[in-house]
C-alpha cells in the first residue's frame, strides 16, 4: 500500500519540501527526522516567524502556571501555619 505524503504549508498551501534530514539515535534504534519547508523561502520565514511566537506564548502560559502553582503551594503553607 503506497501511502501519499501531504504536508501542505500552513500559510500558502504549496506542498512542503524536504530542507535537511538527520538521524537520531534512540536507544538500539536509529530514526530519521525530516524537516520540510516551504519552497517559498519569504514564506518559510514568516512560518518559522509565527512557529516562535507560538513556542514564546507557550512557554509564557508554562511559566505563568508554574509560578500559580508556586503561589498557590506558598498560600497553603500559609494557612497551615495559622
Ligand atoms: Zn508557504
Amino acid at each position: 500500500m503506497k501511502k501519499t505524503y501531504s504536508n501542505p504549508c500552513v500559510r500558502c498551501g504549496t506542498e512542503r519540501i524536504v530542507a535537511r534530514t538527520w538521524k537520531e539515535k534512540m536507544d538500539n534504534s536509529t530514526i530519521v527526522n525530516t524537516e520540510m519547508v516551504c519552497p517559498n523561502p519569504d514564506c518559510q520565514k514568516q512560518v518559522v516567524k509565527e512557529n516562535k511566537k507560538q513556542t514564546d506564548r507557550y512557554a509564557a502560559l508554562r511559566l505563568k502556571s508554574e509560578q500559580r502553582a508556586t503561589l498557590r503551594k506558598a498560600a497553603l503553607h500559609e494557612k497551615r501555619k495559622k
